[in-house]
């Protein structure tokens, strides 16, 4: 082990001036006191470099989705839905939001465990690709296709017979609710074809928030493989092969941003065989958590300073139940810190050790457990970084009754 103890990757997507983070061009003071706290931002600028870093690095034959369950907030996903090749979903409440941003229906899928028969009626209304993930969703939409005389888009979603290693969150390999297991793929392929359905491919998602390239690598090269074996069985020739994603971004202390070049490498030689294997094929990756993550902060305000034995609390006015990831609380086995600063205070030298806590009357409200921080007073604003995926939509806010979150798109 290395004696220096690791530290958190740079934040240095943010601009600092005059003692202020910028976000979208604006000193999160003036944001604060545009909105009111707690609030999350998100930067457009950002998530458009983002969004054009990735089109460098991958092949042009490789269409880029954004898997919107990372953050569904309808003005992201509009500005998202101009910039990659195609939305996906996970619940009809989902598609709603996509379709009133502009997303194209050929260009949206829909993923997910128990899909309601109103959702995949929608769905089917819709035009978009069902990610099909058991044989009951076959057998609704046949009658769903009949009903509305419109064959249902199917893909089906490959449950593999391998994990993604080094992953946040498995969600393929072994017994898992989502997709149908690789072994039973054959059957569900002949059901779809006597149903009927349009069959256009094939789904695999291995995992999430990998940061390791070789992982990603490696996965990306068995879901091919797996789908050229499954593709024999197909009753009509395959033209989407979604690939998944699953790339990371830094959150803890000692990891570092992932090198997306590899990566890109690979899928440009995937895409070449594809030109061979499955000639009408089109490569997809669907991200979420990657392309908007970096993008956001989370803002809330010191109300209280107390000093309790010895130790600092800063207490401010949201905590876990706006950002339940960053208090440790979504998924994670070992709580460890988000990066966190006094954006108010960023040319600050001076330091302390301090705890960053919300309102909430809990011991889980934790956001920040006793980092080096700028001394911060009441009327401070504590910034988290990170905070552009899996926030307010993935957290309890009706927990205590305190306010909704506010969220904003600057820049
Ligand atoms: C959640 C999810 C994603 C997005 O995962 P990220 O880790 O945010 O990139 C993509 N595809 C499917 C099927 C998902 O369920």
């Amino acid at each position: 082990m290395d004696k220096t103890s690791p530290v958190h990757a740079p934040m240095s997507q943010f601009a600092v001036a005059g003692d202020e983070l910028m976000i979208g061009g604006e000193p999160v003071s003036r944001l604060a006191a545009r909105v009111g706290t707690p609030f999350y931002a998100y930067d457009r600028g950002l998530l458009s470099k983002r969004v054009a870093e990735l089109r460098q690095a991958l092949p042009a034959a490789v269409k880029l989705h954004y898997a919107m369950k990372a953050n569904p907030m309808p003005a992201l996903v509009a500005h998202m839905a101009g910039r990659v090749d195609g939305i996906d979903v996970a619940s009809a409440g989902e598609l709603k939001v996509a379709l009133d941003a502009g997303a194209e229906p050929a260009e949206i899928s829909f993923a997910g465990p128990g899909k309601r028969e109103a959702e995949l009626s929608a769905a089917v209304a819709a035009g978009i690709l069902v990610n099909l993930e058991s044989f009951r969703e076959i057998g609704l939409l046949a009658g769903i296709s009949q009903q509305l005389g419109l064959p249902a888009r199917v893909a089906v979603r490959v449950n593999p017979d391998f994990e993604l290693k080094a992953s946040g969150m498995k969600m393929g390999g072994g017994p898992k609710q989502f997709g149908i297991d690789a072994e039973a793929v054959p059957q569900a392929l002949a059901e779809i074809g006597k149903a009927g359905l349009a069959f256009e491919g094939f789904h695999l998602f291995a995992g999430s928030q990998n940061l390791k390239p070789e992982a990603i690598v490696e996965a990306q090269q068995k879901s091919f493989e797996l789908a050229l074996r499954l593709a024999q069985d197909a009753p009509a020739p395959v033209k989407v092969l979604n690939l998944g994603g699953g790339f990371g971004i830094p959150y803890f202390a000692g990891e570092t941003r992932l090198d997306i070049a590899p990566i890109g490498a690979n899928l440009a030689q995937l895409a070449e065989r594809a030109k061979t294997a499955l000639p009408q094929a089109e490569l997809v990756i669907e991200l979420g958590r990657y392309l908007v993550g970096e993008a956001g902060v989370y803002v809330t305000r010191v109300l209280d300073r107390k000093v309790s034995r010895g130790q600092v609390f800063l207490v401010c006015d949201g905590g876990l139940n706006h950002h339940l990831a960053a208090s440790g609380n979504f998924g994670q086995v070992i709580r460890k810190n988000y990066p966190v600063a006094i954006g108010n205070k960023m040319d600050a030298t001076a330091r302390e050790i301090a705890s960053v806590v919300g309102p909430l009357c809990t011991p889980l409200d934790l956001l920040a457990d006793r980092m080096e921080l700028a001394p911060a007073e009441p009327g401070d604003l504590v910034v988290v970084f990170q905070s552009g995926a899996y926030g307010a939509s993935a957290s309890p806010q009706a927990f205590l009754s305190h306010p909704p979150v506010a969220e904003i798109l600057v820049g």
